[in-house]
Order: C-alpha cells, then sequence, then structure tokens
C-alpha cells in the first residue's frame, strides 16, 4: 500500500513513532493509502531543521529564492498530470477539475510569488520628519496549516508567499488529503530544494497542528480551515502574541436581479453552486433571486442541476465527485435533515447517491428565511437554498444576514447598482457577473466568521514579514 512521509531536512521521513492513519479514496469510500501520523518528535524535528535553514535561506538575494520557486512551479508543471491524476483520487473531484484548475493554480502560485519576491518593495516616508524607510525582515520559522478542500492550490498559496519572503516554513496538510504535498516534498528533493527551507509534517489537527501553533519558535501561522478551528488557533495564538492570519468558512450569497443575463450565465451560476461538490470556500450556497424571475430561474436551476451526474472522474463530463470523508458525509447528510426539520422544501435531490462512494445528489432546498440554521451555517457540500428579494435593499439585507462574509456575487446589467451593492456588501470578496475570477494580487479573505486579516500579493508578503521603520535624522 502506497505511504506518504513526513518530508523533513529534504529527506523522507516515516513516523516516529511508527503510527500511520489511513487515508480514503472517497469514490470508493475505501482505504487506499496510510500517512506518517505525526506528533510532538516530527514537530519539532522540523522545527529545529527549520531553524538551521534560516539564516542561509533568509541571506540569499531575492532573486535567488525567486530562481528556487520558480525551478519547483517549473517541476510541478512537468507533471501536471502525475499531480492531477494523485489530487482526483485523494480528494475525490473530477480529474478535469485537478487537471485544468487546480493544480495549474498551484503552478501559478509558485511562479506568482517567485516573481513577488523579486518585485516586493517597502516603504518610504520624508518631508515630515527627517528621511524614514521601512525595513521588512522574514519572520523566522513560519507555520502553514491547509485544508483538504483544494489540498495543493492551498498549501502552495501559502508556501510560497512565506519562502518568498525568506521564512522558512513547517508546512502540515489536511490529514485527510496528505498526497499531493507529499509528492510535492519529493519534487523539492529532487530539484535539490535547499534542506529544511520546506518541512511537511503529516498528522491530526490536535497532534501536530497544535504542537505547530503553540512553540515558540513559530513566528506566525497561516491557517485556512473552518471557523471553530480558527477560533481555536486564535485562542491558542493570542497569549503568545502570535501573527496569525485566517481564511476560514462561508455562508456566501449569490444575487440574481432581473435584469442580468442570467440565462447565459446558467453555466457560471451552476459552478458557483456546485463546483468540487460544493466543498469550496467561495461557493455561493445562498441563492437570492429577485421575485419577478424567482420561477423561471429556479426551474432553470433545478433542471440544470438535476444534469449534474457523477461518474467515473476520469471522464471528462463527469461535473460531480464525491463528499470527502464519511465524517463529512454524515454532517451534510445531517444538514439537509435539519432543513427538512425546519421547513424547508426539497426540489431537489435531499439524498445519497446509490454508488459506492460518498456522493450526495445536487439539492436545491426552497422556503426558508434568513433566520433558519440551514442559511446560516456552513453546509460545504451540493446543497442551495432559493430566497426571493424585492428589491436591492431587500436582497442587501438578506445577504448581510449571518455571522460569515466572505464572497458574494452579483449578477446584473445596472452597473450603478452593482457598485452601490459592493461597497455594502459585508464581505471580503465581491465579484460582479462573474464567479472565481482571480487576480492573484488582490487581497484574499473574509470579514466577521469567515476570519482575519488578507492573503494574495502584497498582503500575503507583507503578513509574512516584519516591518521595522528606521528615521534618519535630517539637517
Ligand atoms: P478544518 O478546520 O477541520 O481543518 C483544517 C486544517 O486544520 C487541517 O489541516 C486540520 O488537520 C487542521 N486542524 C484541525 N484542528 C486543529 C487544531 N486544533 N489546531 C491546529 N490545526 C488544526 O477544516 P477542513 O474541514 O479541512 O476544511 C474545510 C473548511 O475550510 C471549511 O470551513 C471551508 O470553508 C474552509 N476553507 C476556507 C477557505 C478560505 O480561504 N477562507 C478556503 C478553503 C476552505
Amino acid at each position: 500500500m502506497e505511504r506518504f512521509s513526513h518530508f523533513i531536512d529534504g529527506e523522507m521521513e516515516p513516523s516516529a513513532s511508527g503510527g500511520w492513519r489511513a487515508v480514503f479514496e472517497p469514490a470508493r469510500a475505501e482505504v487506499y493509502a496510510e500517512v506518517a501520523d505525526g506528533g510532538d518528535a516530527e514537530v519539532q524535528q522540523a522545527i529545529d531543521a527549520a531553524s538551521r535553514a534560516l539564516p542561509a535561506w533568509s541571506a540569499l538575494p531575492n532573486s535567488e529564492r525567486a530562481r528556487w520557486l520558480e525551478k519547483l512551479a517549473q517541476a510541478l508543471e512537468d507533471r501536471i498530470d502525475e499531480f492531477a491524476r494523485a489530487e482526483s483520487r485523494d480528494a475525490g473531484k473530477p480529474l478535469a477539475l485537478a487537471r485544468d484548475v487546480e493544480i495549474p493554480r498551484a503552478v501559478s502560485n509558485l511562479r506568482f510569488f517567485a516573481h513577488a519576491a523579486t518585485q516586493f518593495a517597502s516603504e518610504s516616508h520624508h518631508g515630515e520628519a527627517g528621511l524614514n524607510y521601512t525595513l521588512r525582515a522574514p519572520l523566522g520559522v513560519v507555520a502553514a496549516i491547509s485544508p483538504w478542500n483544494l489540498p495543493l492550490y492551498l498549501f502552495t498559496w501559502k508556501i510560497a508567499p512565506a519562502l518568498a519572503a525568506g521564512n522558512t516554513v513547517v508546512a502540515k496538510p489536511s490529514e485527510i488529503t496528505p498526497a499531493t504535498a507529499t509528492m510535492l516534498g519529493e519534487l523539492a528533493a529532487r530539484i535539490g530544494f535547499p534542506r529544511g527551507v520546506l518541512n511537511i509534517v503529516h498528522g491530526t489537527g490536535t497532534a501536530v497542528g497544535e504542537p505547530l501553533v503553540l512553540h515558540p519558535a513559530v513566528k506566525a501561522v497561516s491557517f485556512t480551515g473552518s471557523t471553530a478551528v480558527g477560533r481555536r488557533i486564535a485562542g491558542l495564538a493570542a497569549p503568545l502574541l502570535k501573527k496569525v492570519s485566517l481564511e476560514l468558512g462561508g455562508k456566501n450569497a449569490t444575487l440574481v436581479f432581473a435584469n442580468s443575463d442570467w440565462r447565459a450565465n446558467l453555466d457560471t451560476l451552476l459552478r458557483s453552486a456546485f463546483q468540487n461538490a460544493g466543498q469550496i470556500c467561495l461557493c455561493g450556497s445562498r441563492l437570492l433571486v429577485q421575485q419577478a424571475i424567482y420561477d423561471e430561474f429556479r426551474d432553470a436551476l433545478v433542471a440544470r442541476a438535476s444534469a449534474l451526474q457523477p461518474g467515473d472522474l476520469d471522464d471528462p463530463a463527469t461535473r460531480l465527485g464525491p463528499m470527502v470523508s464519511q465524517a463529512h458525509f454524515d454532517k451534510v447528510m445531517g444538514c439537509i435533515e435539519r432543513a427538512r426539520m425546519e421547513g424547508g422544501r426539497l426540489l431537489l435531490g435531499g439524498h445519497a447517491l446509490d454508488r459506492p462512494g460518498w456522493y450526495i445528489a445536487p439539492t436545491v432546498i426552497e422556503g426558508l428565511g434568513p433566520e433558519a440554521a440551514t442559511n446560516r451555517e456552513e453546509i460545504f457540500g451540493p446543497v442551495v437554498t432559493l430566497q426571493a428579494f424585492d428589491d436591492e435593499n431587500h436582497a442587501l439585507a438578506l445577504a448581510n444576514a449571518g455571522d460569515y462574509g466572505l464572497a458574494a456575487t452579483v449578477w446584473t446589467r445596472d452597473l450603478d447598482r452593482a457598485h452601490r451593492l459592493a461597497a455594502r456588501l459585508r464581505a471580503g470578496i465581491v465579484w460582479i457577473n462573474t464567479w472565481m475570477t482571480r487576480d492573484l494580487r488582490t487581497p484574499f479573505g473574509g470579514v466577521g466568521a469567515s476570519g482575519l486579516g488578507r492573503e494574495g500579493g502584497l498582503e500575503a508578503m507583507r503578513f509574512f514579514t516584519e516591518p521595522r521603520n528606521v528615521c534618519l535624522g535630517l539637517r
């Protein structure tokens, strides 16, 4: 059986305790591999390696660090198919999604921050009190903790800026999807990436994540995952006065106005609801539809969603994959049951699919208002709700109801309205007549229960550096 080892100090390391965890193939609900089950010993070993590597890595010229990231990006790009197959199997996503979107995006993350390393500049202030300039030093050893839904995409989104800014990294991928991070470690070793600069420790959140957060040598924690774990990490890190970046859950609204080109954009609307079986923090799980088009839109959405057939993940026609685990399957099925109990009308789906694997039918629910738990709590599956609104203010009130504030999407041909709404929606990201269109330079993150801080572009480079102002007295 395949085994995913830690990657510490440039070497693939088996579990120190000898423990291994089962890794499941979600499309079959069967164990297909094992992952090293790390703990304090491996965390310490990785932190020691990262500490030893720090002086040389942080002292490299930016262009040299950029060269290493570019080399890793190129090595990954040369193996997109191999990584996409592994990601598809490990996370249960259609191969086409992994091959055409997610692994290429991981390549872009590495390449983007390779360039950022050479372009990053700091401020100078003059004309008021002497001449001030800002030094931006790497923080030191930093931790990156990532989730299972976009495994390599989010893993690289964290490690790339951390490395570009001159830090060394101990990264913990999700124990549910350890395959592609391990493969990236192997690739780093193969291209001779400097030892100890990137370390990967596998294991659970409590056995590996928490010791990383608590370790005094770890100067910052970049976390993407659930709001509950984000709160826990914030609580652990606060007394240590440790820098944290928290990218958490979402319950995003999609606002569809009567005057929008919604018919022509049904494919995008469908993707925004159901891509990766709804297991993307940016999916729009609350569809708010103007009353005048509600019936027509609902019928069109239900018709399209019912055509989202599951199938062999290798088949390019397959659009629907399974839930990532038994536990997540149970959670989503529980949310559907709760929607029924709350009085929701199921227009489509609401049941598991009769096939191997943790598949749930695309599910569309109407008849629940903004106070319903179904419309307030993240479900993270192929489940959307429909709510009708009368006018712009009503749409805004529905969209802003709830604790989350990650993303919102507005579909309208009225650009005045679009900009008015963009300024008033409580969300870190607003898309207008598009979804998931990403410029990696833009600030990425949420407000409220969706997180703290921003990733992307300069925001990430700033997070991973410590500013120091230097003031020169001028006479
Ligand atoms: P999760 O919070 O369960 O786990 C995320 C990571 O944290 C995993 O590596 C896990 O092992 C680790 N972890 C768990 N407990 C920990 C602890 N006590 N201390 C330290 N680390 C710990 O999340 P998940 O189920 O893997 O991912 C799904 C969630 O991630 C959803 O809520 C989704 O919205 C969110 N997400 C957010 C974004 C974003 O950019 N805002 C992107 C993707 C996913």
